[in-house]
């Protein structure tokens, strides 16, 4: 595979206000052609910093695309720190000119004198036409390296990068096919699941595997790089099946659905219905059901009975059972989950009530504690579950393991 560097060139992104996400962009569209970003810098306005690092640069890497910099202003500096380092002279391309004071006229300004500095290209570089601004960008080819200077703002170089420089990667590239393939999982620690995976993806060098954790769930990323379809697929369908094998049940989806989306699937196709109500969570499992276009179909009603008095109305939680158990205990979720599915005459009835903190926690009921139910027209079944982590990460994590809980409930 071919190594990329990304240089994103601009103080402003080392202010805490702006990111750079043109490198995001830049990295998704070279990996789509089979191009690896081996690193990515953000450098300053600043001309011995840009020059070591595009010295650096050109030394490592086999394609180095900058982007911003290219502009008309003092600090604007990249065209004239790589012609530096690439010991080019910049000439003054009279084409440019005309276009960019043709540019201006056109708009009845006369051009000021500092932008005949982004007519300045260097020696043996291809001029890139911006069609959306006035810098143009270059590539350039230095020995092994490909260089690409691109503008800084994204609606300029988006297209620039498509339209010129995309097809000349493709080609230094030649014939490959890169399919990606997500697993999503729930229900495993980080390291449980790098326990159980890492023994197979390791053995693959291709598919590649990357692993990624957010609020409890975990994706693992399969890279396939091939000369055809078929064969990059057989080379996923190998690896993901060896997955399979060792994380089975924990596999929520292979297509990158969201787990509220595989629930909602698994419901609608079983003509099931579900109600839900919910204390500590405070509505966000319905939120999370019906952000699923459709989800009318199978979602009936969702309740938030914060308080007992709440509980007892709405749900015919027993005063008694309240008094004697607390709030936060099995027999409650249990009360909910079986009186929220009465109320809405649903297939399911979800109960979730628990202690999301900071405060309200005591030695017997932590912070964290959740009891989440699940209730059909046979049974109430009940996990008592224990959450690390902050108000909202505590919530989350409720809601996806109660969207979980009724997944392998359907499997
Ligand atoms: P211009 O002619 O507009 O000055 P330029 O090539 O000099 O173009 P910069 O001045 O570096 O580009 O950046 C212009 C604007 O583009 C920035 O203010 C910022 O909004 C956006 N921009 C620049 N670099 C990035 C980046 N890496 N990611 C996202 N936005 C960027
Ligand atoms: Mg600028």
């Amino acid at each position: 595979m071919l190594n990329a560097e990304i240089i994103a060139i601009g103080s402003e992104m080392l202010t805490p206000f702006r990111v750079d996400t043109n490198s995001l962009w830049l990295t998704e569209r070279l990996n789509s052609i089979g191009i690896d970003v081996k690193l990515k810098t953000v450098v300053g306005d600043d001309e011995s910093r840009l020059e070591e690092t595009i010295r650096d640069a050109i030394k490592r890497s086999e394609i180095v695309i900058s982007t911003g910099g290219l502009g008309p202003t003092e600090d604007d500096i990249t065209r004239k720190i790589f012609a530096r380092v690439l010991k080019r002279r910049l000439i003054l391309d009279d084409g440019i000119l005309e276009a960019l004071k043709a540019r201006f006229a056109k708009r009845n300004m006369p051009m000021p004198e500092i932008n005949a500095r982004q007519a300045l290209v260097m020696e043996r570089a291809e001029v890139l036409p911006n069609p959306n601004g006035t810098a143009p960008g270059m590539l350039i080819a230095e020995g092994k390296c490909v260089i690409a200077m691109l503008p800084g703002p994204p609606r300029e170089m988006k297209p620039m990068f498509d339209a010129s420089v995309a097809p000349v990667l493709k080609q230094q590239v030649g014939d490959v096919v890169i399919l990606r393939r997500k697993l999503s999982i729930f229900g495993l620690t980080e390291s449980r699941t790098d326990e159980l995976a890492a023994p197979v993806y390791t053995k693959f060098q291709n598919p590649t595997t990357t692993i990624l954790f957010k609020d409890g769930n975990i994706e693992l990323h399969l890279t396939a790089q091939s000369k055809t379809d078929t064969e990059a697929n057989r080379l996923l369908d190998e690896l993901s099946g060896q997955l399979d094998e060792v994380l089975g049940e924990y596999i929520y989806s292979r297509r990158d659905e969201t787990l509220e989306g595989v629930v909602g699937e698994l419901l609608r196709w079983r003509g099931y219905s579900l109600a839900t109500a919910e204390s500590c969570t405070g509505g966000l499992l319905a939120g999370r059901v019906t952000e699923v276009p459709g989800s009318s179909e199978y979602f009936l009603e969702g309740v938030v009975t914060y308080s007992n008095e709440a509980k007892m109305r709405m749900l015919g939680v027993p005063k008694e059972m309240l008094d004697e158990h607390g709030a936060v205990s099995e027999p409650v979720a249990c009360a909910m989950a079986a009186g929220v599915r009465k109320l809405a005459g649903s297939t399911f009835g979800i109960g979730i009530t628990g202690v999301a903190g900071p405060g309200g926690g005591t030695e017997e009921k932590p912070v964290g504690l959740v009891y989440i139910a699940l209730a059909d027209e046979d049974n109430v079944t009940a996990r008592k579950l224990i959450f690390p982590g902050d108000r909202q990460f505590i919530r989350t994590l409720t809601v996806n393991s109660a969207l979980d809980l009724l997944r392998r409930r359907l499997n």
